[in-house]
């Protein structure tokens, strides 16, 4: 097969050589061995061959990612010339007349099982040590060989089974031109990265990790969703010219950047945009982002081994608030759970991760990691025009809770003598059916509101965000949906309170007219998005938008609503 065909999860179009980011097969039988001599002296060299592995590895990691994150492979290097580790692995192969992988195995799983049941955590990490050098060294006994994404030193298309986010965030922006997963939807954690960093990836093709091998030519088509696996000359001929066409569109939008975002009959909306880190914000300039309508702060606590500190979060939410100079900053506190995992917390695996115990139900119940952030933010609020909003409200009470935590700890901070900005505006997001439904009582409490659609549509259509199979069931377009974001604009504007939007719908072009006819006032939105949707809305008229608005909520199918939409905006597809 050498198309695949996929979820056009972040636009753009790619071309490199595969890199396969895929488990190895580590499958092994037992084996009983004559001359043990010899076993035990492939079992050495295997271990010196993980040990130059990972010296390497350590090394590049220093460079690229710094000391931080380069101490994880010293920890793994201590485990391999571990004498209490090595000698009984040795002293297996040499009294039981057995391969070196099953003593390898066997040794290293007691000692994992030992650490693990013990209630410290630093021996709980050692155990996860022990597990990943374990892997290196099978794989050099068999002769595999373990995908080391770190080393990647040449233009790269990704492939892999799934991205989590944690991967996402450690891809080197500079080599790593496109990827493409067998599962995921447009709006799992790693589609979104994907989007912010202005990678092209096609997400959801079932197959790629069976299809392609590593060092293949692969072209990502992030536009039409599909993946060309050593295409003919003519198919690569067909996408530089395409390649360049979008370039040259993207030209075209980028003229935009200093302008305003007002429809042609001078309505103005905010056009802000969706960051992870505040390494992010030169994309939100670089796209004319009128503000951050969305800061994921999970970044900052994933792709390490501890909680960060405050001051760690202090310094993050300066360096976004000075950067954003004065323009509006929504910070959205702790959002872990679902397809964000943080393995240092240790939380027992659940069977619904994304209906299960996260965001701000965690937070409540993790007083002392909760009171840190909002610390750290209070401490940073003086530097910019600070918002703070809680994720996955589902009760009045969780909001007035997280408020009255909030307001705790500024009174402790101001008692401290810290000076804290007089008026930060408190929001939540809205993305649980109960908290839309009732938003008229949530307008009377909250200062704004942002519209979180990726889980809003996928709790109200039942539908996995991260499964392919059901994606068809993610129609932001949808009268369901949209009759829920009138409702929750409606009961903003009634209390005199704004309304945004910050799930990938607010960056759609279908969604975009009709947002603006229901009188959404801001739209976040992936930064590389910014000027494409501002392009649209110049084209677009206000009071024309409210009849088709008025007009699609009375519809019955997402195909009527994009007929509609079609017709009344001029899109071109
Ligand atoms: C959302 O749910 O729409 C949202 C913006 O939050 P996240 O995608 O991080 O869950
Ligand atoms: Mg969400």
């Amino acid at each position: 097969m050498n198309l695949l065909n996929g979820i056009a999860a972040s636009s753009g179009i790619a071309m490199a050589k595969a890199f396969r980011l895929v488990e190895p097969d580590l499958s092994f039988e037992k084996k009983s061995v004559e001359d043990v001599q010899a076993e035990v002296e492939r079992f050495q060299a295997a271990l010196i061959k993980s040990k130059v592995e990972l010296e390497a590895i350590r090394e590049k990691a220093r460079v690229d990612l710094g000391a931080d994150k380069a101490a994880i492979f010293e920890a793994h290097l201590l485990v391999l010339s571990d004498p209490e580790l090595v000698n009984p692995i040795e002293d297996k192969v040499k009294l039981e007349n057995v391969n070196a992988e099953i003593a390898l195995k066997e040794t290293a799983d007691m000692f994992i099982t030992m650490f693990e049941s013990m209630d410290n955590e630093y021996m709980k990490e050692r155990a996860a040590d022990i597990r990943d050098v374990t892997k290196r060294v099978l794989s050099h006994l068999l002769g595999v060989q373990v995908a080391n994404p770190s080393m990647i030193a040449e233009e790269t298309i990704i492939v892999a089974e799934d991205l989590t986010p944690s991967d996402t965030a450690q891809l080197n922006r500079q080599f790593v031109k496109g990827f493409t997963t067998d599962i995921g939807g447009r709006t799992s954690h790693s589609a979104i990265m994907a989007r912010s960093m202005e990678i092209p990836a096609v997400v959801g093709t079932k197959s790629s990790t069976k299809d392609i091998q590593n060092g293949d030519f692969v072209i990502v088509d992030g536009l039409k969703g599909e993946v060309h696996i050593n295409p003919s000359s003519e198919i690569i001929k067909q996408y530089e010219e395409e390649h360049a066409a979008f370039e040259a569109q993207k030209a075209e939008w980028a003229k935009l950047v200093n302008e305003k975002s007002y429809t042609a009959d001078n309505h103005h909306v905010e056009l802000a945009a969706n960051i992870g880190t505040p390494k992010d914000l030169e994309g939100v300039k670089n796209n004319g982002g009128e503000g951050v309508g969305l800061y994921r702060t999970e970044f900052l606590y994933m792709g390490r081994e501890q909680l960060p500190t405050e001051e760690e979060q202090f310094e993050a939410y300066k360096a976004v608030l000075e950067g954003m100079e004065g323009k509006s900053v929504v910070v959205r506190t702790l959002d872990i759970g679902g397809d964000k995992e943080l393995p240092y917390l240790n939380l027992p695996k659940e069977m619904n991760p994304f209906l299960g115990f996260r965001a701000i139900r965690l937070c409540l119940e993790e007083q002392g990691m909760f009171r840190t952030q909002l610390r750290a933010l209070l401490r940073a609020s003086t530097y910019g025009n600070l918002k703070i909003m809680f994720p996955m409200i589902a009760t009045l009470d969780e909001f007035r809770e997280a408020k009255a935590t909030l307001e705790e700890e500024k009174q402790k901070l101001m008692n401290e003598g810290v000076v804290v900005a007089e008026k930060i505006e408190v929001g939540i997001m809205v993305e649980i059916p109960s908290t839309a439904v009732i938003a008229d009582q949530f307008a009377k409490e909250v200062d704004f509101f942002s519209i979180g659609t990726n889980d809003l549509i996928q709790y109200t259509m039942a539908a996995d965000r991260m499964n392919e199979r059901v994606s068809y069931l993610y129609q932001p377009y949808h009268p369901a949906i949209l009759r829920l974001v009138k409702m929750v604009i409606d009961a903003a504007h009634k209390e005199g309170k704004w309304a945004g939007m910050c799930g990938e719908m607010a960056g759609d072009e279908v969604a975009i007219p009709i947002l603006i006819g229901l009188g959404l006032d801001e739209f976040s939105m992936s930064a590389t998005s910014i000027l494409k949707a501002r392009s649209l809305i110049r084209s677009l008229n206000k009071a024309d938008m409210e009849k088709l608005a008025n007009e699609v909520l009375q519809m019955s199918t997402t195909s009527e609503v994009m007929t509609a939409v079609h017709a009344a905006a001029n899109l071109e597809r």
